[in-house]
């Protein structure tokens, strides 16, 4: 079976981060080095950056109203891109759903 993301290049366009309805979920040891690199209290960012999971069983990155998460640049970067969540990390080498080829040019491209 082909690998499609062998040939993935970034493109740098931020849409995966801007998915509508998207969520991030945030594990206890995420919290701890997300809170950890901003200097901030866990407490202080769970009750400020995060809120309850659509199923409630867990916590998501806050994101805006049309779907960009809260720690997106207007350029497309990561605020907190050296501790950001694993699901951010693995996409779309290791994490990626049927939606993925859709949202993210890099992974079409690698399709085409
Ligand atoms: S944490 Fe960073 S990489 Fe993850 S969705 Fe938000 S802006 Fe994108
Ligand atoms: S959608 Fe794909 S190409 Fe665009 S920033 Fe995300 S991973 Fe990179």
């Amino acid at each position: 079976m082909q690998d499609d993301t062998a040939q993935f290049v970034c493109q740098r366009c931020g849409a995966c981060c801007r998915i509508k309805n998207g969520i991030v979920r945030v594990s206890g040891a995420e919290i701890a080095r997300i809170a950890a690199f901003l200097g901030k209290d866990e407490a202080a960012f769970i009750a400020e950056d995060t809120e309850l999971a659509p199923d409630r069983r867990g916590l998501v990155l806050k994101s805006h109203p049309d779907g960009a998460c809260a720690w997106l640049t207007d350029d497309n970067l990561c605020r907190i891109n050296p501790v950001k969540p694993d699901k951010c990390r693995t996409f779309p080498h290791e994490w990626t759903n049927s939606d993925s080829a859709s949202v993210c040019p890099g992974l079409r491209r690698t399709r085409s």
